[in-house]
């Protein structure tokens, strides 16, 4: 196809082809060529002309048409970003990184330039940066500063059908913010059938649909339920190589261990196949991933690919040249935990529309076919039609600490597109008083504001806040960065030992917080060297992202005027400092139950050291844990001695009354709660009281 050519011919035809010739073709294409054969392409100027049109438009499209990485690129070439900037959001980190690179490449400038995305602890823009595209919570903090988002032109509200709490939470102050701002232009992308609802929601804001170019796939359930369906998948998915046509796979797991494992196996099981079959090339995709694994997926394979995906391939990220999917029908969802009083990981089956969702990944460049790991009677009885946004799962005590501290009281009265469950408002109001964040009449004290300052849940910026007064500041921004790193012990299969020997170097006495703080330290006194890292078995990715997660800290620090201020050896006030926000983790041994055994301070709940600990082993009375990890059984996962005196010391508004044996009569709990509930409710009292009798 020579340039003349392109001109004239509608391209994207090009890439529609019958799939024996033009597999793989598509990646091959020029950049410019591949921007050309997205279906927005032919729709581009009425993109722009309905955006110049009406202050909000909400943009449907399928997977893979091209809304995130042509629509900001068609704004800013139309002018919109002259006089600010397009922000783009996404609810996933990868995505928000993998699609500014792309974007980045196609306008063809260094990322961080024109181009730039901006996540937690870490910034890749500049001033020239006119296309940025970051997480929800991101642009969720920016909104706390500044309710109007004067820098921006446009803000995109991308993939809103996920219905993160920080997307909800945007739809309503970006309403507002609208309002004063006539000039600002909002775009809500959905690839799914919500787009009415959105619509009426933004007061019947337009729907500007990108028709699909979608080929019909093929549904295929298990007969009976499978017990394995790691198992399952893996089976599938080497049947598909080994009889199907080609075409790539996708398959869809819960998280990193599960699809590590899988590629594993899939490995050994393709090796023992030995060299008469086709290669089979496998590629893991999950968030904790490297950047430079993770763009792997995009590039041009010689032999069939399979895809190993979190739901980030739901719709997200888009693989081209996929023609089976296989889907054992299965997520990993945060949701509130009543027995621990916060939120847990879960695995949980999807919901007929993610189901649906998934299938169509089959379907974009060829007819295709979707393996479901579950019968047909299964996805008809037992999958919910849709997916229960995250606002009505999940603790919302972040987010009612972050509309206090815009004003917003009146949480009744909220425009939330779906409200909060009241039990979780209440849940949450009560939990920000216990932290201090609110006082007794539900308004935001100086400490809840302090708290605000931090890109973190309420109990670790108090807890970054209680050690500035205590004065250990500097060793705890360094334990709070490590405890952000993922992985930062190496433990290789076949070095297990020895690499459990160089971590036990590092134990502290009092535990796993003070211990990582010994690593961090001695990796800066080696000069922060790699080859400490390989020396010690410890992952230097995850070093590295821990200093960048500190420097930000820092930054933050000076700039609110927090001081840094180092303890020296008095690190008990390390320990005390973890207390006042982590007071609801805490435990106490439970030695009637065996080693090892504890049982939570407010719940009674039993939880279990973790055997990787530097407290294991060992007979810890009274403990501080980080968060609990469901694996075999409740295990907490970084683990610290205390001195229950100081939970009453540091947490007075809960323990007090509580006492820290964690029982609290009834009347006392109504006593400690009706305050704020009051104030709560003043506003509504009817809406209130038809919420306690269904309640
Ligand atoms: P949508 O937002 O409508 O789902 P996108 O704009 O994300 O669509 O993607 C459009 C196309 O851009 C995809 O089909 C894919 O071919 C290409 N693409 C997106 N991200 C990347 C990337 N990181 N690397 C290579 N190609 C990409
Ligand atoms: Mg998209």
């Amino acid at each position: 196809v020579g340039p003349s050519k392109v001109e004239s011919t509608p391209e994207w035809k090009l890439a529609v082809n019958p799939r024996d010739q033009s597999y793989g073709k598509r990646v091959n294409m020029p950049i410019k060529e591949q921007r050309r054969s997205l279906p927005v392409f032919v729709l581009r100027d009425q993109l722009i002309e309905s955006v110049r049109q009406h202050q909000i438009l909400i943009v449907v499209g399928e997977t893979g048409s091209g809304k995130t990485t042509q629509t900001t690129q068609y704004l800013a070439e139309a002018g919109f970003a002259n006089n600010g900037i397009i922000g783009c959001t996404q609810p996933r980190r990868v995505a928000a990184i993998s699609v500014a690179k792309r974007v980045a490449e196609e306008v063809g400038c260094v990322l961080g330039e024109e181009v730039g995305y901006s996540i937690r602890f870490e910034d890749r823009t500049s001033a020239s940066t006119r296309i940025k595209y970051m997480t929800d919570g991101m642009l969720q903090r920016e909104i706390v500063q500044d309710p109007e988002l004067k820098r921006y032109s446009v803000i995109m509200l991308d993939e809103a059908h996920e219905r993160t709490i920080a997307t909800d939470v945007l739809f309503a102050l970006l309403k507002k913010a609208l309002k004063k701002r006539l000039d600002l232009k909002v775009i809500v992308t959905s690839a799914t059938l919500n787009a009415e609802k959105f619509s009426t929601y933004f007061n019947d804001a337009p729907i500007f649909t990108i028709p699909g170019r979608t080929y019909p796939v093929e549904i295929l359930y298990s007969r009976e339920p499978e017990s394995d369906y790691l198992d399952a998948a893996l089976t599938t998915i080497l049947q598909i190589h080994l009889t199907e046509p080609a075409g790539d796979i996708l398959l869809f797991l819960t998280g990193q261990e599960e699809i590590d494992t899988s590629c594993e196996i899939l490995y050994e099981r393709m090796k023992a196949f030995g060299p008469s079959v086709p290669e089979l090339i496998i590629l893991p995709i999950y968030s904790a991933l490297p950047t430079e694994m993770q763009s792997r997926i995009f590039e041009p394979a010689q032999g069939r690919k399979v895809v190993i995906a979190t739901n980030i391939a739901e719709t997200s990220i888009t693989i081209d040249n996929i023609y089976y999917v296989v889907d054992p029908g299965f997520v990993k969802q945060k949701a509130y935990d009543p027995k621990l009083c916060m939120d847990s990981l879960i695995i949980t089956p999807i919901s007929q529309a993610q189901a649906n969702q998934r299938a169509g990944r089959a379907g974009r460049t060829g007819p295709g076919k979707c393996f479901r790991l579950y019968t047909e009677t299964a996805y008809q009885s037992e999958m919910l039609p849709t997916t229960i946004p995250d606002i009505q799962r999940q603790n919302i005590s972040t987010t009612i600490l972050m509309l206090k501290a815009m004003g917003i009281n009146d949480l009744l009265n909220f425009d939330f597109m779906d409200p909060p469950p009241i039990n979780a408002t209440l849940t949450a109001l009560e939990e920000l008083y216990a932290i201090g964040a609110l006082d007794d009449a539900g308004l935001l004290t100086s400490l809840g504001r302090k708290m605000t300052h931090f890109p973190m849940d309420p109990p670790l910026a108090k807890v970054v806040l209680a050690a500035v007064e205590l004065g250990c500041s500097d060793e705890m921004i360094s334990i709070v960065a490590m405890l952000t790193a993922l992985n930062v012990f190496y433990r290789p299969k076949d070095k297990q030992e020895q690499a459990d020997q160089k971590k036990a170097k590092f134990h502290d006495a009092h535990g796993d917080h003070l211990t990582l703080l010994n690593v961090y330290n001695s990796w800066k006194q080696n000069g922060y060297a790699n080859s400490w890292c390989f020396e010690n078995f410890i992952q230097m990715r995850s070093m590295k992202q821990a200093k960048n997660v500190r420097d930000q800290l820092v930054t933050i620090m000076n700039r609110y005027r927090h001081p840094m201020v180092s303890c020296g050896r008095e690190t008990d006030k390390v320990r005390r400092a973890l207390c006042a926000g982590f007071f609801r983790n805490t435990a106490r041994r439970d030695a009637s139950a065996g080693a090892g055994c504890y049982k939570t301070v407010v719940e009674g709940t039993a939880v279990y050291l973790h055997p990787s600990s530097a407290l294991f082993g060992k007979s810890a009375e009274w403990v501080v844990y980080h968060e609990l990890v469901l694996t075999t059984r409740e295990y907490m996962h970084w683990c610290t001695t205390i001195e229950p005196k100081w939970l009453v010391e540091e947490v007075p508004t809960f323990f007090k009354i509580t006492g820290v044996d964690g029982t609290m009569s009834k009347r006392r709990q109504k006593e400690r709660i009706q305050p704020l509930f009051d104030r709560f409710s003043a506003e509504d009292d009817w809406r209130l009281s038809t919420q306690r009798k269904s309640g």
